[in-house]
């Protein structure tokens, strides 16, 4: 925020003469969009407001970048929540548009018409289809962030023979394909760089539970546990019992918590990233288990004030 380069600027992308006043002003020479109402469980109870930004504020860009600097490359985030209900795995470019919940469905209607806008006005504009992208400055709204502080904060516990803190997860079983976030923003510039606007599958290629990422998680913090076997596919209405430590069934670890369930849930996302590779030469440095391992490092020292 310091860097002389960098400019911080008031608009808002549910305003359309705000963002028509900063495109006519600074005629960017690309314009990346990563806003969105982005947190999926949300987007149940935030419905409209999802849609506005996620949606109606993509179009009110294009339509900015249209009047006011139709030179700007535009690049707007797209989702592997746009595939939703997946038909088949992995999933590539030609997967059908299948959202699971508002988010997604907003996302979809992004999609569509920065394909109008570029078909109709010769726009450069692109969108990846971005799997789950994660790192050290994750939101805690999200699973993998929510793990690793938590596992942080049980690690502390134990160091200080406190009893732990346990952790209150959803779905245990659902499947993601999680890449590391500064991977993905390099596939973003390539997109950025390319002769004609050619939209991509990003992906890290592997898809793990969130029981996995639990269990990887703890391992990394150097946590022993056992599993409790009874909670695979858990459907009750009051929190069950997932985790404990090793050789010690009265220490919680972990529950499954029906309050984190979700109306409707996107159980696997696997993506297919051959083409970007193939035609950009993009490929994931980081894999999951180092994933993982960053965050829960990451998070274990800022606990212990050495960050
Ligand atoms: P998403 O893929 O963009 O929805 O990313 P999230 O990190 O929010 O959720 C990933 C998966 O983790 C979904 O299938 C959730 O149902 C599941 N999940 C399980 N427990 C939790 C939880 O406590 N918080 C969140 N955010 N997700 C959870």
């Amino acid at each position: 925020i310091d860097n002389p380069r960098f400019e911080k600027i008031y608009f808002d992308l549910t305003d359309p003469t705000s963002v028509n006043h900063v495109v006519k002003k600074y005629q960017p020479e690309y314009f990346i969009n990563f806003a969105a109402q982005s947190f999926v469980g949300a987007s149940w109870d935030i419905p409209v407001a999802t849609w506005n930004c996620t949606a109606t504020g993509v179009l009110h860009i294009l339509e900015a970048i249209r009047t006011e600097s139709p030179g700007t490359k535009f690049y707007n985030a797209g989702s592997s929540e746009e595939f939703g209900d997946v038909e088949y795995s992995p999933q590539d470019e030609k997967h059908p548009l299948r959202p699971r919940s508002p988010y997604g469905a907003a996302k979809a209607a992004a999609r569509h018409i920065v394909k109008v806008y570029r078909d109709s006005y010769n726009l450069f504009a692109v969108q990846g289809w971005l799997f789950n992208h994660e790192g050290t400055r994750r939101g805690e709204e999200f699973v993998t962030r929510k793990i690793t502080k938590s596992v942080a904060l049980i690690k502390k516990a134990l160091d200080e023979n406190r009893i732990p803190p346990p952790i209150h997860l959803g779905n245990l079983e659902s499947k993601r394909d999680w890449g590391d976030a500064q991977d993905f923003v390099r596939a973003v510039w390539l997109m950025m760089q390319q002769e004609k606007p050619i939209d991509y599958v990003v992906a890290s290629g592997e898809t793990h539970s969130i029981r996995e990422f639990v269990e990887a998680s703890l391992i990394s913090a150097d946590i022993p546990f056992d599993v409790v076997e009874n909670t695979n596919f858990f459907t009750g209405d009051q929190p069950a019992l997932a985790y404990t430590l090793k050789d010690d069934p009265e220490t919680p670890l972990v529950y499954v918590n029906p309050k984190y369930f979700r109306p409707a849930e996107v159980q696997l996302l696997l993506g297919d990233s051959t083409r970007i590779e193939k035609e950009l030469g993009w490929t994931p440095d980081v894999s999951f288990e180092k994933l993982v391992d960053n965050m829960t490092q990451h998070d274990i020292l800022a606990l212990s004030n050495k960050l």
